[in-house]
Formats: structure tokens, sequence, C-alpha cells
């Protein structure tokens, strides 16, 4: 489960959306019952839906002509002035009527308000129109190959082509981080959920995970286990902390590859020094052939302009 509060916070606007269309629908509802007609057709309606049904279970022919009663009903609500549709209510998503969950699967809409959560938490939100849409190759030295990387990260990020890890390699300046939230913004228009963090606040979470030993440990890390695809920004800047920065990032990567969810990390450190910093089995994880896409951002020579 991904962090409790982030659910259930997305939860309650799903729901306060569902109860504001109920609401709505109950007060023209009630207006319509204070005219006589109504509320005998309507009465009428109820005890023939009941009547009706009962019949079908019993295999008898129907008594009732609903079909006729709902018009009459249409009739009498335009008589007095009420749009018909108006007395059912009017969810805004369709496929759950705003209850968050289609059966028992998270409905997009859900996803939706947890993605504008994470959006804010993890600073995207600020970034909204870092695009592949909007993106402006002429600012790059070479705008053919920088185009290239962007048409191949954008197709990473459209369909399901077996590389679970993007490793971005290359100096600061290099354009990393911009080309990892457009990608994040892509993503998240696709209806994953998306979170985006830096090595540095990982590294805290971590400690946190690891110095915590009440029933709160597991959230420290949910938000980098859970969703559909994380995003790790600089790797190689956060300080090396004794059993907690290389064991913790070897179990997160470890765990996310084993549910098949996507990672992407851009960092400053070589291959090399991936190896020397983080040992063999974060290295072996990261740059495994098959499962990891490795992308020298120095070497196609992205450093913009400016
Ligand atoms: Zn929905």
């Amino acid at each position: 489960m991904l962090n409790k509060q982030i659910v259930q916070s997305a939860l309650q606007k799903i729901k306060e959306k569902h109860q504001e269309a109920d609401n709505l629908a109950y007060t023209f509802f009630e207006k319509a019952m204070q005219n006589d007609e109504f509320k005998e057709n309507f009465r009428q309606i109820k005890q023939a839906e009941m009547e009706n049904a009962k019949a079908e279970v019993y295999g008898q022919p129907l008594a009732y002509d609903l079909p006729k009663l709902y018009s009459k009903q249409e009739k009498i609500l335009n008589q007095i002035g009420i749009e018909p549709k108006a007395i059912s209510p009017h969810y805004t998503c369709t496929k759950c009527d705003d209850t968050g969950y289609v059966n028992g699967l998270i409905c997009s809409c859900l996803k939706h308000e947890i993605n504008n959560i994470l959006y804010e938490k993890s600073g995207l939100a600020k970034v909204r129109n870092n695009n592949f849409k909007s993106c402006d190759f002429n600012i790059f030295d070479d705008a053919q190959k920088t185009k290239k990387l962007y048409v191949l990260l954008e197709n990473w990020c459209k369909k399901d082509n077996g590389y679970l890890n993007v490793l971005l390699i290359g100096k600061t300046g290099a354009g990393k981080t911009y080309l990892m939230q457009c990608m994040a913004n892509k993503l998240i228009e696709s209806e994953s959920i998306v979170y985006f963090t830096s090595a540095f606040e990982m590294n805290q979470n971590l400690l946190k995970y690891h110095t915590t030993f009440d029933e709160t440990k597991a959230d420290n890390i949910a938000l980098l286990l859970e969703p559909d695809y994380l995003f790790i920004d600089d790797l190689g800047t956060e300080p090396l902390l004794k059993n907690v920065t290389v064991e913790g990032m070897y179990n997160v990567i470890s765990e996310r590859m084993r549910n098949n969810k996507k990672t992407v990390i851009s960092t400053n450190l070589s291959p090399k020094q991936i190896q020397d910093y983080y040992g063999d089995r974060v290295f072996s994880r990261l740059l495994c052939q098959t499962s990891s896409l490795v992308l020298n951002v120095e070497n196609s020579d992205l450093r913009l302009k400016k």
C-alpha cells in the first residue's frame, strides 16, 4: 500500500466530490417532491421497480410499464422547471462514480488525485511546463543528438519495453534533471503513479526508516517502494551513511525490480565510481544490461549552451 496518509487524503477528495453530487441531486429531488403529481408518480415508480424485479426473479411477466412511468416523470419535471437529469447524481468520474475504486482496483481518478499530492510533495508542480512537447532543442549544443535522446526516452515512457531502470550518466549541467522532469510529467499524463525525489532526500528517508522502531517505520520508505515510477535525482551527492545508504539503496532497487516497478536515476558518477561507492551488488543491479537502459548524457554532448 502506498503511503497511507496520501491515499487517504486523495480518497477524501474523491469522496467529497461524490457527496457534492449526491447533495446537489437531492436538492433537486426534494424540490420536485413538493409537487404532488411528481410525488405520486415517484411512489408508483418505486413500487413498479420492486414488483418488476420480483417478477423477473420468478420468471413472471412484468406487471408494470416502467418506461411509461419514467417518461411521465420526465414530463412532470419539465413542467415544473427542473432538468430531468438533475435529480440523479452526476459524478465526476463515470468509471467509479467517485468512489475511487472499480471492482476493487484503484481507479484512474484516484491515481490522479494521488499524483496531485505527490506532484506538490516532490516539487514537480513547479516544473509542470518541463515536458517533451515544449522542449526547445536549439538551446543544446547538439540539437540532433539531444533530440534523439529525448525521443528514445519519450518512447520508453510510452511503452513497456523491458527496461526496468534508466540510468542517466553525465556531469552537472548536462540537462539530466530537466530530462527527468519531462519524463515524469509524461508518465503522470498516462495515469501512472510517479514520485520524484533527490538522492539526498531519499537518503534521509532511508535513515528515518533505519532509526524508526514503531508502526510508522514502513511509511518512511513507502514512497520509494510503491509508486509505479520512482525518479532519483543526483545519485552520489548524498552522504554515505554506514549501514544505511548502500543497504537501503540495494533494497529499494531490488524490491522495485522484483515488483516490476520502474526507476529512473541521474548521476554525476561514472560506472566505475558507482561500483566504488555502492559496491558490486548495487552496481550489478543498476548497470545490468538486460534490465537497465544506461545512457551517457555526457557523450552525447548535451551541455546547455548557456
Ligand atoms: Zn474514478
